[in-house]
C-alpha cells in the first residue's frame, strides 16, 4: 500500500493520509513524495474537491526525510553528485510549491484551494516543512507533541523550503531558535512562535482542519510572499534593523560553531541572499547551499555518524542473537555520584531499582538525587508530581544485600578499589538470581580480573557509563575474556530501556574512551612545559570543534586524578611510560594545591564563585613561552593525532571492532569534534596517504608516539579510506 492515500467526503474535502506501513513514525521516502504530487494534482483538477487535508495515520505526524535517501541520490549521480542532489531538492520544492499556490491564478491570487496540515503529534523535518507549504497549521495539543527542523543537529539544514518559509514568516532574529538550534518545541510554543496556527484536543483535529478548509477564504491562502509589497519582518539585509540582525547573527554563528560547522553558515546564508530576491529565487538560492552542504564530508560524515550509526547501533547493531534480555528488576550496589545517576535514569526509564550502600544515609543520599533531579523537572514543567512519585517509588534505598533477590541485572559503582569490588560481587551473586549479570562500572580496572571474584565469569560484564550519567549518552560495554553471548545482550538491551547509545568493546587498559582523551589532555599539558601559549593550545582545540581544551579538561576532571592515573600507568607500564614529562607538571601543580575546577586552582585561575577568570599566569613563569610560537595547525594536529591515532590502534588491537562504534563513541563519549564524524571518519576527510604523511612529519618531530600505525600505512599504500573498507560493520581487519 502507497504511504499517502487519499479519500474525498461528503463535504469535497479531500483528506491525505500518510501513514508509513510497518514504521512507528513516517518517513518521507523517494516514491512517495512522488505521490502526493500525484495526490495534490488529483485534487487539484477535481472540481468536487473544495479543499485539502494533509494529515497523518498515526499519533506522530512525521520523523522527516529517510536520510539513506540523500546518501542514494549521490551514489547515483555518478559524475556529477551535486547536479543530482540540487535537482532532487528542487524537485521537492516544485511539488511543495503547487501545493502552496494550488491551482491560484499567478496574477489575481484567486481561486485557488485551501490546504490544511492536521498534525497528529511530533513533526519534524520534511513533516515541518510541508505543513509549513500549507495554508494553516493545526496541530493535537498531546502532551508529548513536538514541532520543529532539528536539520542542524546532524550536521545539514532545513533545505525543503523550511529555511526560507518559516524565516519569511517570523523573521531572521524570530526564527534562530528553530533554524539555528534545532530546537524542538511543544505545540503552545510553536504557535507562540508562528510555526504554527492552532492547538486543540486530538479529538477535534480532523475536523478543525476541515472546517478551516470548507470556510477559508481566497485571501486566507495566499501567502504573504506572494502578495505584493511584500517585507520580510524584523528587515531584510538592508534594511536598518536587518543590518542589525544579520551582522550579529553571523557574529554569533561564527562565535558558537567557531566556523566549522558549514550548515549553520550555509543556513544564514540562504536566509540572507534568499530575503533579497522573489520567493522562487529564494527557493533554488536555499537549494544551492543545501547542495553545497551536502556535499561536503562533514555533513556525510555527520549524518552517518550521528544519525545512521547512531540509530543502528541504538536497535542492536552488534546485539548477539538471543531471545530479549531487557531488565526486570536492577541492583545497583554504590549509591555515590554515578550509582546514584544510574539509579535515577533506570527508574525514570520505568525499571525497578534496589540502591545498595554501606550505610543507610550513603543509600538515602543517592535516592535523593532522583529526587532532586524531578524537582528541577517540576520546576521546568517537565515532570508532574505524579511522575516523581512513580518514579522514586520504583527506587528501594537499603543496605540489606537480601532486597537483590530477584534481580536480574546488577551494577556495582563503588569505589574503584579491586577489593571492594571483589566482595561486593560475591556478596551480591549470592543473593541476586542465579542467572542474572553482574556488571562493574570501573573506568581503570580489567574486567577479566575483576571476573576472577565472580562464581560465573561468563555472566560478569562492564557497564561503564560517564559523568554525568543522566546528561551523557554513551555507554561502554566492556565485553572481558570469559564474558557471554547473553551478558553483552543483556548489556545492550538495559542500554536500550534507558534510552542512550552503547558500545561494546573488549578488554584492554582504560577500555576505548578514556583511552584516547588521554592522550588529548597529555598532548596539551605537554605543549604547556614545551612553551607553548596555553592560550594558544586551548583556542586551537576549540577551533578544530573539540568542546573544550586539553587544559580546561584537566581542570574538570581534577589534576588529583589525572595525576593518580599518571601514577597507576607509570607503575603498570615501568620504563615503558612515555609521559613522564607530562605527570611533572602535574606533580607540580599538586604541589603548589592546584587540584583543578574543584578547588578553584588549576591550569585556570578561579574567583571565589568558582568561575574560570583566564588561564594561570603562573604557567607561564615556571615554563616560559617560547619566542616562535608554532602555528595552529600544527598545534591542532598535535591534538587531533594523539586522540585517533590512538582510536585506530584501538581498532588495531582488537579492542574496537566496529569503526562505527569507534566514531559515534568519540562523539558522544568525550565531544571529538562532531563535525568531522569522529576519528575514523576524520582520517578519511583527511584522505589516509595525507594522514600517514602527517604522521611521519610529527613522528619525525615529536617522538614515535605519533608513529603511522601499520593498518593506517597499509591503507595509505592501497588508497583505502575506512568507511570504504570497514564501513558496514565489518570487523576484520585482515579483510
Ligand atoms: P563515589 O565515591 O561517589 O561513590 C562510591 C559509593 O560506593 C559511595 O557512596 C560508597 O559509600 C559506596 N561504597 C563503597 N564501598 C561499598 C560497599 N562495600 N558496599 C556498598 N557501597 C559501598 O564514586 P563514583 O564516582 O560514583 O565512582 C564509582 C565507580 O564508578 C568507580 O568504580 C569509578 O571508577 C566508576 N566511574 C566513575 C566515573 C566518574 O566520573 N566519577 C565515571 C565512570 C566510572
Amino acid at each position: 500500500m502507497s504511504d499517502f492515500t487519499m479519500k474525498t467526503d461528503a463535504d469535497g474535502v479531500a483528506i491525505i493520509t500518510w501513514d508509513v506501513k510497518d514504521k512507528s513514525m513516517n518517513v518521507l521516502s523517494r516514491e512517495a513524495f512522488a505521490t502526493v504530487e500525484a495526490l495534490v494534482d488529483q485534487a487539484l483538477a477535481d472540481d468536487a474537491v473544495k479543499g485539502i487535508v494533509i494529515t497523518s495515520g498515526k499519533d506522530t505526524f512525521a520523523g522527516g526525510m529517510d536520510l539513506n535517501v540523500l546518501a542514494s541520490i549521490r551514489e547515483e549521480s555518478g559524475d556529477n553528485p551535486a547536479q543530482g542532489l540540487f535537482d532532487f531538492t528542487m524537485n521537492g520544492h516544485r511539488i511543495m510549491r503547487k501545493m502552496e499556490r494550488a491551482g491560484m491564478d499567478p496574477k489575481t491570487n484567486k481561486g485557488g484551494k485551501p490546504v490544511a496540515c492536521a498534525i497528529t503529534g511530533t513533526c519534524a523535518g520534511i513533516g515541518t516543512e510541508i505543513a509549513l507549504a500549507c495554508h494553516r497549521r493545526i496541530m493535537t495539543d498531546s502532551p508529548k507533541a513536538k514541532i520543529g527542523l532539528p536539520e542542524i543537529l546532524v550536521g545539514i539544514f532545513p533545505g525543503g523550503g523550511g529555511t526560507t518559509r518559516y524565516s519569511r514568516m517570523v523573521g531572521a532574529m524570530a526564527a534562530a531558535p528553530v533554524l539555528l538550534e534545532g530546537r524542538m518545541l511543544e505545540p503552545a510554543k510553536a504557535k507562540s512562535a508562528g510555526l504554527i496556527d492552532d492547538v486543540v484536543p486530538a479529538a477535534d483535529l480532523l475536523e478543525t482542519a476541515r472546517q478551516w478548509v470548507l470556510t477559508a477564504t481566497d485571501a486566507d491562502i495566499v501567502k504573504p510572499w506572494d502578495q505584493k509589497g511584500w517585507k520580510m519582518p524584523g528587515g531584510a539585509p538592508y534594511h536598518p534593523a536587518g543590518f542589525m540582525t544579520f551582522v550579529g547573527a553571523n557574529a554569533m554563528i561564527n562565535g558558537k560553531t567557531k566556523g566549522v560547522y558549514p550548515a549553520a553558515k550555509a543556513l544564514l546564508s540562504a536566509v540572507y541572499e534568499g530575503a533579497l530576491v522573489p520567493f522562487d529565487t529564494a527557493l533554488k538560492i536555499e537549494a544551492r547551499w543545501f547542495t553545497t552542504v551536502l556535499m561536503n564530508p562533514s555533513s556525510s560524515a555527520m549524518i552517518r555518524s550521528l544519525f545512521l550509526n547512531k540509530q543502528a547501533l541504538e536497535k542492536g547493531a552488534n546485539r548477539p542473537a538471543v531471545p530479549d534480555q531487557r531488565v526486570q528488576k536492577l541492583g545497583i550496589i554504590g549509591a555515590g555520584m554515578m550509582g546514584a545517576g544510574i539509579a535515577y535514569v533506570s527508574a525514570n526509564a520505568g525499571i525497578d531499582v534496589v540502591l545498595i550502600d554501606a550505610t543507610q544515609d550513603g543509600a538515602d543520599r543517592g535516592k535523593s538525587f532522583a529526587e532532586t533531579t524531578l524537582d528541577k523537572g517540576i520546576q521546568r514543567k517537565k515532570v508532574t508530581p505524579e511522575k516523581k512519585a512513580t518514579v522514586l517509588g520504583r527506587i528501594t534505598a537499603t543496605t540489606d544485600y537480601a532486597a537483590l533477590q530477584g534481580c536480574d541485572l546488577i551494577v556495582e559503582a563503588v569505589f574503584e578499589d579491586p577489593r571492594v569490588k571483589a566482595e561486593v560481587t560475591a556478596k551480591a551473586e549470592a543473593a541476586m538470581l542465579p542467572t542474572g549479570i553482574f556488571a562493574t562500572n570501573t573506568s581503570t580496572l580489567p574486567i577479566s580480573d575483576l571476573a576472577k571474584a565472580s562464581t560465573r565469569p561468563d555472566q560478569f560484564i562492564g557497564i561503564h557509563f560517564f559523568s554525568p550519567v543522566d546528561k551523557m549518552m554513551l555507554v561502554e560495554i566492556i565485553r572481558g575474556k570469559q564474558t557471554g553471548d547473553i551478558a553483552v545482550a543483556k548489556a545492550l538491551d538495559f542500554v536500550r530501556q534507558i534510552r542512550k547509545t552503547p558500545i561494546v568493546v573488549n578488554d584492554a587498559r582504560f577500555f576505548y574512551a578514556n583511552r584516547c582523551i588521554l592522550p588529548y589532555g597529555t598532548e596539551g599539558i605537554r605543549m604547556v612545559r614545551e612553551g607553548i601559549c596555553p592560550a594558544l593550545i586551548e583556542n586551537a582545540a576549540k577551533l578544530m570543534g573539540m568542546p573544550i581544551g586539553p587544559l580546561q579538561l584537566t581542570d574538570v576532571t581534577s589534576i588529583d586524578l589525572n595525576a593518580s592515573i599518571a601514577r597507576a600507568t607509570k607503575a603498570a607500564m615501568g620504563d615503558a611510560y612515555p609521559d613522564d614529562d607530562t605527570a611533572e607538571v602535574l606533580f607540580w601543580l599538586l604541589d603548589n594545591d592546584r587540584h583543578g575546577q574543584k578547588n578553584g586552582a588549576g591550569f585556570y585561575a578561579y574567583d571565589d564563585k568558582g568561575k574560570r577568570t583566564g588561564l594561570w599566569d603562573g604557567l607561564n613563569q615556571k615554563y616560559p613561552l617560547l619566542a616562535d610560537q608554532p602555528d595552529v595547525t600544527e598545534v591542532q594536529h598535535r591534538m587531533m593525532f594523539a586522540q585517533a591515532l590512538e582510536a585506530v590502534r584501538a581498532f588495531e588491537d582488537g579492542v574496537l571492532t566496529d569503526i562505527r562504534e569507534g566514531d559515534v563513541g568519540a562523539i558522544l563519549g568525550w565531544g571529538f569534534a562532531p563535525w568531522s564524524g569522529g576519528p575514523f571518519s576524520w582520517l578519511d576527510i583527511l584522505g589516509t596517504p595525507y594522514a600517514a604523511d602527517r604522521c611521519d612529519q610529527l613522528a619525525a618531530k615529536f617522538g614515535p608516539r605519533f608513529a603511522c600505525p601499520t593498518l593506517l600505512r597499509e591503507m595509505a599504500a592501497k588508497g583505502q579510506s575506512f568507511y570504504g573498507r570497514f564501513g558496514a560493520g565489518e570487523a576484520s581487519i585482515a579483510a
